[in-house]
Order: C-alpha cells, then sequence, then structure tokens
C-alpha cells in the first residue's frame, strides 16, 4: 500500500494489511516457536522455499507487521528490527564490514557508538576515522580504498548540527561505500534520508518510535541486498526484537506524525523563548533562523523537531557547570534524565553526563561547552514548561 497512501496513513495502516484472524488492532505473538504440518514443511521453512514463521528469534508475526510498517515510512524495501538502537548499529557493521574495513564516522555521533566504534569494533580489526559532521571536504578527505560505510546522525546531539544528506552521499558512493543515517532525532515523520540519498537507515526505537518511555528497540533499514546479510547476522547472533516490544512500538509509530508535529511545535516555541531571554547566551535548534544550516535543515526536514540546546550565561562568581546544574536543580516539571522522545520533557547537562566519556579537549573541539544544556521537548503545555526554567528569568 506503500505509494498509494500519505505518510499519516500508512502508520496507522500499513503492514498490518492481513492480519491472520482479521483483528484490527495488531495482535502480540507471545510465542518462540511454530508448528509445521509435517516434516516436508518444516523442511521447506528451513530450506527457505516456504515462506513462514519458524522460531521468534528470526520470524515472529509481531516483529514482522512491525517492520513492514516502518519500511512503508522510510521508503525502504526491507526493515530489520533489533534489541536496541545500538544493538542496530552493531548488526549494520558486522554485517557490511570485515577486519581490515574503514569507517568514516562524524564526531557528533550518539556517545555510546563512538565507544563501539573505539573501543570495541576496533579490537576486532575496523578502522575508523571522526570527522566534522558539516566540513563536506574533511568526509573526501577521509576515504581510503577500504572504505566501506559512512555513518552520521543528522540532526547531531546535542548541538542539533544538520549535514547536506546528498552531498555525503555522493562522496560515499564515489568511494564504493554506503551511507548510514541514524534518523533516531526526526523519525520518518520528519526525514527520510534514503530519498535523500543514504542507503541505510539505523533507529533507536527506544525514543520517538516508542514516544512514551517505555520499551528498548532498534532497526536497519535499506534495500534487499543490503540487509539480507544484516537479517543473517540477527538469525545468527540473536540481537532480535522482542514481540512484546514490536507490540508496543507498532502502537508508538500508529501516533509518530501527531506526536512529532507537537514535539517540533513545542520546541520552536520555546526555542524562540530561550533566544529571548537574557540569561541565555545562544540556542541551538535547526527550526530557527540564527541555525547555521537552517536553510538546509528546512529542505532535508518537515519540521525541526523536539530537541532545544542552549547555553547559559554565568552569574558573578560561577562556573559554566555550575551555571547549567542550578538551572537545571531548579526545575520542577521537566525530567532530569538523558533520555529523550518522551512525552514527558527532560533536561539534560551533556557534558557531565551524555558526553561525559568524551574527553574536555574533544568536548572543547566539537563546541559542547559546560554551559550547554539540552532539552528533549515533550508534550506538556509550552508556557509551563518555560516557567520550569525559572532561573532564567
Ligand atoms: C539512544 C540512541 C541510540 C542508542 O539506542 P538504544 O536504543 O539506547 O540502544 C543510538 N543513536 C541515537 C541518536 C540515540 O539517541
Amino acid at each position: 500500500m506503500t505509494n498509494q497512501y500519505y505518510p499519516e496513513t500508512l502508520a496507522v495502516r500499513a503492514g498490518s494489511e492481513a492480519t491472520p484472524y482479521g483483528e484490527n488492532s495488531e495482535a502480540l505473538f507471545l510465542n518462540s516457536s511454530f508448528r509445521f504440518t509435517s516434516a516436508a514443511q518444516a523442511a521447506a521453512r528451513f530450506g527457505g522455499t516456504e515462506p513462514g514463521n519458524i522460531y521468534s528469534r528470526f520470524t515472529n508475526p509481531t516483529v514482522t507487521v512491525f517492520q513492514n510498517k516502518l519500511a512503508a515510512l522510510e521508503g525502504a524495501e526491507q526493515c530489520v528490527a533489533t534489541s536496541s538502537g545500538m544493538s542496530a548499529i552493531l548488526a549494520c557493521v558486522m554485517a557490511l564490514c570485515s577486519a581490515g574495513d574503514h569507517v568514516v564516522a562524524s564526531r557528533s555521533i550518539f556517545g555510546t557508538t563512538v565507544q563501539l566504534f573505539s573501543n570495541i569494533l576496533k579490537r576486532w580489526g575496523l578502522e575508523v576515522t571522526f570527522v566534522s559532521l558539516t566540513d563536506v571536504n574533511a568526509w573526501q578527505t577521509a576515504v581510503t580504498a577500504k572504505t566501506k560505510l559512512f555513518f552520521v546522525e543528522t540532526p547531531s546531539n546535542p548541538l542539533t548540527e544538520v549535514c547536506d544528506i546528498q552531498a555525503l552521499a555522493d562522496i560515499a558512493h564515489r568511494a564504493g561505500a554506503h551511507l548510514v543515517v541514524d534518523n533516531c532525532f526526526c523519525t520518518p515523520a520528519i526525514q527520510r534520508p534514503l530519498d535523500l540519498g543514504a542507503d541505510i537507515i539505523i533507529h533507536s526505537a527506544t525514543k520517538y518510535i516508542d514516544g512514551q518511555g517505555r520499551c528498548l528497540g532498534g532497526a536497519v533499514l535499506g534495500r534487499k541486498v543490503l540487509m539480507e546479510p544484516v537479517y543473517g547476522f540477527l538469525r545468527t547472533a540473536g540481537v532480535t526484537m522482542s514481540a512484546f516490544n514490536a507490540w508496543v512500538f507498532l502502537k508508538g509509530l500508529e501516533t509518530l506524525h501527531v506526536r512529532m508535529e507537537a514535539h517540533s511545535k513545542r520546541a520552536l516555541e520555546l526555542a524562540t523563548w530561550l533566544e529571548a531571554q537574557p540569561q541565555v547566551a545562544r540556542v541551538y535548534y535547526p527550526g530557527l533562523a540564527s541555525h547555521p544550516q537552517h536553510a538546509l535543515a528546512m529542505k532535508q526536514q518537515l519540521s525541526g523537531g523536539g530537541i532545544v540546546s542552549f547555553e547559559v550565561k554565568t552569574k558573578a562568581g560561577q562556573t559554566e557547570q555550575e551555571a547549567a546544574w542550578a538551572l537545571i536543580d531548579a526545575t520542577k516539571l521537566i525530567s532530569i534524565t538523558a533520555n529523550l522522545g518522551d512525552a514527558k520533557s527532560t533536561i539534560t547537562h551533556p557534558a557531565t553526563t551524555t558526553h561525559s566519556r568524551v574527553s574536555a579537549e574533544a568536548r572543547a573541539e566539537a563546541g559542547i561547552k559546560d554551559s550547554l544544556v539540552r532539552i528533549a521537548v515533550g508534550l506538556e503545555h509550552v508556557e509551563d514548561l518555560k516557567a520550569d526554567l525559572a532561573l532564567l528569568k
């Protein structure tokens, strides 16, 4: 039903056209294995000559519906659902790279992704070069004969930098490599990287796809030829999404567009207000005209998304960190947590939480100051959020 309907309709309807019992709301199949009618059918299923379910490590009807729905939303041929966002990244790299291969990754990616590349995959012989997300020339320069993947998040965390997906895809393709985009911050409701030239999409379903902070999950999406090895890795390594989590995410996807629109609307209002506060030195939000890549962001994205970061001014005798912590500690409503994509707004100090394992020099180089605060704007009324940032007034 992919080409025939608007995205909002696909979010509600796609993937579940033919449910086995005619159930209108997708059922949860909480079982590990499936029965065959004969030994011959078992052989045919295992041999791949007859489609159908075998064992929930790699075939489960609830997970399949989730995969089909997310694939329809991203415009992907195939989706492989995984146990978390991190296992999605692991499965993608393990399936498509070998020892001695090279990956070029943005410096501004999720901290745990940096750890995965630099501490774990490095021990297995993967070479990784980190470059600036927005410096197109640096990507070209970093390419070697062994480069297999480019890896980016756009907008980035926490400074919401935006890269030109088409430009990086062109460089990757000329090098015989694939561009991977972690689309966690935007979701397909705001940005569809495959349409812009990317080859592979990563999701942490834990964030906006769930939308209410309940379950962990992830996904890898792309063309069949690229997803077959990823699915093969999952079948063997068992980084499987649980059926229960898939069932929760299915409900999350039905409301994705409505929620993302609401997150973006509130985030833009809050960012605009923050920019006018004398206690705020600088605001980072792609939806603001003051954002360095505002024009590019508005070309690639339907809206700015839900993440707003800003630098707090210090008062006399205060360090930057003290100023940021004082603002955070004075909140009563917004949750102090590093998670994002929840209906509940969250506030965090990147330098001492999400980016605390990054060295102070690397943070300075990336422009993440000790005065920086990140808010993942939830679904509360924006006036209550403004009131909660009491120290800014
Ligand atoms: C949270 C996050 C991840 C990791 O996802 P988990 O589900 O926590 O494993 C990866 N990328 C981005 C951008 C994230 O925000």
